[in-house]
């Protein structure tokens, strides 16, 4: 079976409420999270997943009263180019969701084809009034390099699988790549390390915390557990700790 190394590309860093991250937990903390493009290196073609968000773009979409902002990192071209890239030479990219922070540059991929669940086309194209300051059709609507998927798609290419797990949004998916060291899993559904790590005062009633930010909190915890189980190594899309990180594994 073919193996990849992933490869971090912070485009961007979040500045937050922790309890967006953390579903009911650490309101009233600040907290500073990174915002990534992965490459999957080790194909035969140029495959990303996600393209992250430009810290200026993000801010120039959010009012001024809006508690979000974003901090540049560097430029989606400086990013692709530390790895020897182009965004013309960007032959595929997974979109685990479409909230605005995975899918910014995706429109600039001239030459790429991007890979969406259905439901989660559906819900970007037509968002909720309570999704509609992280769902933005504007980011994706007219691209026709779309191809739609439904549920689990094993072997997308050899060795790169598509995880379906929903609860964050509708139709995310988490990303799952063979490794030397096993199965790499990207969580799909915006997430840090503390999710997965049970917080002292539940600790008897659960194991992983969703996100603070969901469609459906249930589905989104069946997910955390569905994905962890699958991952030899689990990548919580988000952690912090991965700004430290150069490659998977
Ligand atoms: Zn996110």
């Amino acid at each position: 079976m073919k193996e990849y190394t992933l490869i971090p590309l912070p485009i961007s860093k979040i500045s937050i409420d922790k309890s967006m991250m953390t579903y009911r937990r650490n309101m009233g903390e600040r907290f500073e999270m990174p915002c990534f493009a992965w490459y999957i290196k080790g194909a035969d073609q140029t495959i990303l997943v996600d393209t992250g968000i430009e810290a200026d773009f993000a801010n120039s979409m959010l009012s001024p009263e809006y508690p979000v902002r974003f901090i540049p990192v560097q430029s989606f071209e400086d990013a692709l180019a530390s790895q020897g890239l182009t965004i013309e030479g960007i032959d595929y990219v997974i979109q685990t969701h479409g909230a605005y922070d995975h899918i910014g540059n995706t429109k600039r991929c001239c030459n790429a084809t991007s890979f969406m669940q259905e439901d989660e086309w559906r819900c970007l194209m037509a968002p909720h009034p309570l999704l509609k300051e992280i769902y933005r059709p504007e980011l994706m609507s007219g691209w026709n390099r779309l191809k739609l998927v439904k549920g689990d798609v094993p072997n997308l290419f050899p060795g790169i699988d598509l995880i379906f797990a929903p609860g964050h949004g509708p139709g995310v998916q988490a990303v799952g790549v063979n490794t030397k060291k096993g199965k790499a899993v990207i969580s799909g559904f915006c997430c840090i390390q503390d999710n997965f790590s049970p917080h002292e005062e539940v600790k008897p009633y659960y194991p992983v915390t969703p996100s603070g930010i969901h469609t459906n909190p249930i589905q989104a915890f069946e997910s955390m557990v569905k994905v962890a189980g699958i991952a030899d190594i689990l990548i919580p899309q988000h952690e912090p700790s991965l700004l430290e990180v150069n490659s998977i594994p």
